[in-house]
């Protein structure tokens, strides 16, 4: 007959296994670590697979570099800033930074598989949301923001395509190689500078670019809601607030916000864009301090959104 363990042996035991679980859980990752799947998408200087883990099965989004690539391209900057803010972040409605490893000729990063793509495929297939998923989605993206810059961190890209959709339909923010991290001390001031004097370039994408950026001045956090703005008024309405036949012309209606409201644009939502895109970003709702971004989630058009609970509720049927 087996003695039965003692209780002290029972934790020696577990603690043991918890012990090999965590050393595991440490251990830096190799591409063998993984069977990767097919290409769920391809980036400027990426290319994204999707990916299992051999030891647990669960599915993730690696993200590949070639980094001879990376170098020829200057593009090193934005993976290594990417790096730095996604390991920053601990927030579902963000992609996480799952593992990173590398080989002689590839960077890899390992992230939070969001199996249902981009919010602008929904746009595109939808051609338009209605008000309670407009309502939905832009306040995820507000809740987003509000820890985002809580952080410190201007994302400076946001956009329908950087909105990607988790298994349970709630956003992962994703994209951060642009973005951002303010800070006080020289080193800010000195990107801050450089970002100035390069004329005529700006980070970002031309139909969400802020007025203040296109002005060569530093984006702040007013950048994102100027962004924000476009967004509630794209899922609205199918279609952007500032688009023009060419580049030129988009940037010469944004610097002045001119832009028009469809007919039957829901009123609350007008009222609100009309508070987001506003030249100057101080004056933009959800900047003036002390309330900061309160003031945003106390507009009339989140009446009904519970904020506590907005992450673990069920997300309106995108149709
Ligand atoms: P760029 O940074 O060059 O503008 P990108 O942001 O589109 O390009 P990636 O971040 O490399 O480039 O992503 C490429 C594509 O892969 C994206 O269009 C996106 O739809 C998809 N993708 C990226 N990460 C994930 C993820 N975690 N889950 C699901 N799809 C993803």
């Amino acid at each position: 007959t087996t003695v039965p363990a003692t209780g002290e042996q029972i934790t020696a035991k577990l603690s043991e296994a918890e012990a090999a679980a965590a050393a595991r859980a440490k251990a830096k990752r190799t591409p063998n670590d993984f069977v990767f799947g097919k290409v769920i998408g391809e980036g400027s200087y990426s290319t994204v697979y999707l990916a299992k883990e051999v030891s647990t099965q669960r599915q993730f989004a690696i993200k590949v570099c070639d980094k001879k690539h990376l170098i020829r391209e200057r593009k090193t900057h934005f993976v290594m800033r990417e790096k730095e803010v996604l390991m920053k972040l601990d927030h579902s409605f963000f992609i996480k930074l799952a593992y990173t490893f590398q080989d002689s000729e590839r960077l890899y990063y390992v992230l939070t598989y969001a199996c249902h793509g981009e919010l602008l495929g929904y746009l595109h297939k939808l051609s338009a949301f209605d008000v309670p998923c407009t309502r939905f989605y832009s306040a995820e993206i507000v809740l987003a923001l509000e820890y985002l810059h809580g952080l410190g961190i201007i994302h400076r890209d946001l956009k329908p395509e950087n909105i990607l959709l988790s298994e349970d339909m709630h956003i992962k923010i994703t994209d951060f190689g642009t973005s951002k991290i303010l800070s006080t001390d020289s080193e800010g001031k000195a990107e801050n500078q450089v970002e100035a004097k390069r004329k005529n370039s700006f980070v970002g994408t031309a139909e969400y670019v802020s007025p203040e950026v296109l002005n060569n001045q530093p984006a702040n956090f007013g950048s994102d809601l100027w962004a924000l703005g476009c967004i509630i008024y794209q899922c609205l309405s199918g279609s952007l607030p500032f688009r023009s036949g060419n580049e030129y012309q988009t940037f010469q209606k944004i610097v002045k916000a001119e832009y028009e409201f469809p007919e039957g644009f829901n009123p609350d939502a007008k009222d609100l864009v009309q508070k987001l895109l506003v030249v100057d970003p101080a004056l933009r709702l959800g900047m003036a301090k002390p309330e900061g971004m309160k003031a945003l989630k106390n507009h009339k058009f989140y009446e009904g959104i519970d904020w506590e609970t907005l992450p673990d509720s069920t997300p309106p049927k995108l149709m």
